[in-house]
């Protein structure tokens, strides 16, 4: 099978030649693509309140259009959200959707100064962005959501992360990322728990919508074990997207 992936950056719609891709995926005799939809920036006219349309988008529709002229190829289509950063607009009206750094203050995006990280684990990815994917598939009906950087940076003192860790745990948030440092490692735990929580959540979403389309993660973060944990997926895109589960999660046998 030939995947291609085109990702869209917020000043192309109306400034790029779509029907010059799908010739490409013609050419190149492409299967399937991931296509850039929203999250940070949507490609599409987005009904989620605060998901940000491209500032270039006006009455058009990129991702749709995209998505039609793969479809009529036979080709399967899988979009690509990226949850990790927001604007100023939804800070404002959601702060707690936002990281926060151990001083506690909004963690600012590293790269553009517009922009803040978002929490990953807290109601911004459960609540805002499954918004965002049942969308998606509602709209367009595609084969699979591919989530790109949707696993979180650094560890988030957000008030979230503090009440449902304490909850968890019993303790406050590590002060440190020291794998010898017991509390880290037990965030560590409670992290991948909620990941998986979400992962399955998302999964479950779109599933809903569309039985045969399944979510697909970028990774899922390297555990903390003394017995390296292997994570297995694999794709079988036309009967759909066959995903194992975290619950699946295989330990690989000590040497
Ligand atoms: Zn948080």
């Amino acid at each position: 099978m030939r995947w291609a992936q085109l990702v869209l950056v917020e000043n192309d719609p109306g400034t790029f030649d779509p029907d010059f891709w799908l010739s490409y995926f013609r050419k190149i005799h492409a299967d399937a693509a991931c296509l850039s939809a929203g999250g940070i920036v949507a490609y599409y006219p987005t009904e989620v309140l605060l998901h940000h349309r491209s500032d270039w988008l006006g009455d058009s529709d990129p991702f749709g259009y995209l998505v039609q002229g793969c479809r009529d190829m036979g080709m399967s289509v899988i979009a690509r959200t990226d949850p990790h950063a927001a604007w100023d607009n939804m800070a404002k009206a959601h702060p707690d959707y936002m990281a926060v750094t151990r001083e506690g203050e909004m963690r600012p995006h590293w790269a553009n100064p517009e922009m803040w990280v978002t929490c990953a684990l807290g109601p911004y990815n459960f609540d805002f962005m499954t918004g965002v994917h049942r969308e998606i598939v509602e709209k367009y009906g595609i084969d699979g959501i591919f989530s790109n950087r949707w696993a979180g940076h650094d560890i988030c003192y957000c008030s979230h992360c503090q009440s449902n860790f304490e909850e968890f745990s019993g303790l406050a948030l590590p002060q440190d990322s020291e794998r010898s440092n017991p509390v880290y490692r037990k965030y560590t735990d409670w992290r991948i728990k909620r990941l998986r929580e979400l992962w399955l959540l998302w999964d479950a979403t779109i599933r809903q919508v569309k039985s045969t389309s399944r979510f697909i993660l970028m990774g899922f973060p390297t555990v903390w074990s003394p017995v390296p944990i292997r994570i297995s997926f694999s794709l079988t895109i036309r009967q759909g997207v066959d995903l194992f589960h975290p619950g699946q999660m295989v330990k690989e046998p000590k040497n």
